[in-house]
């Protein structure tokens, strides 16, 4: 290599999984697995991560936010598009790994199964503003919607997503499980209504692949 040497490019995993899967119990895991390792890594969140971002995702996820199909799935990949522009690219150019709590399977299993966008759009807008851009690894925390439904209540309020019927929450696992089945070799399904510790030493065996691999 010259003395313009070459970063090794970051890599780029995201969590996805419906509300109450347990992504931000096993951010925290993520975070700590990589720290112990030295690695370089930031931590974000879709829809947010930028400005921008956060202030579309206030709008998605507002109870009182009137919004069409399709303007919702443009809303999406606007955010996404200033996210990967300001912060993804960046870090993964300068080496960092970059964990992002939802991606754009999250555009395809909500908008997508759960509302009906035809996938083909979110197809047209995944093509549009990623431009081949892919997770190198998605963690898909998957359980029955039951499962997660009583691990979510509480008190807080729900947001306009967790606030849909059983059947969005259905439509939105079976279009993330078909997902995952067409492309094996991103997606790692983990089985979400496990205990915790199983749970993360999946975790840590995929952590550990990606770590290694060349
Ligand atoms: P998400 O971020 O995917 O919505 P959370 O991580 O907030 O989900 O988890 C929802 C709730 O379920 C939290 O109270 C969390 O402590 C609990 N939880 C997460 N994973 C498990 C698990 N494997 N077993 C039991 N409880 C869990």
């Amino acid at each position: 290599m010259s003395s313009a040497q070459q970063v090794r490019r970051g890599r780029f995993i995201t969590l996805e999984g419906i509300d109450g899967a347990g992504k931000s119990t096993h951010l925290a895991f993520i975070r700590d697995w990589l720290a112990n390792r030295d690695v370089d890594a930031a931590f974000t969140r879709e829809p947010g991560g930028t400005p921008l971002g956060e202030k579309i995702r206030e709008l998605l996820l507002a109870p009182d936010t009137v919004v069409s199909l399709d303007a919702e799935a443009l809303l999406a990949f606007a955010g996404r598009q200033q996210h990967i522009s300001e912060v993804i690219e960046p870090a993964l150019a300068a080496g960092r790994w970059l964990v992002s709590d939802r991606f754009t399977d999250s555009t395809y299993a909500f908008q997508g199964g759960g509302r009906g966008v035809p996938f083909e759009r979110i197809r047209a807008l995944e093509e549009w503003v990623q431009r081949g851009l892919q997770p190198d690894l998605t963690l898909l925390f998957d359980l029955p919607l039951e499962v997660a439904a009583g691990r979510m209540s509480g008190t807080r309020q729900l947001d306009r997503f967790e606030q849909e019927a059983a059947d969005f929450h259905q439509r939105a696992r079976d279009a993330y499980l078909r997902r995952a089945a067409a492309e094996p070799q991103r997606f790692a399904v983990l089985d979400a209504s496990r205990g915790i510790d199983e749970i993360q030493a999946d975790i840590a065996t995929h952590l550990r692949h990606l770590l290694e691999r060349r």
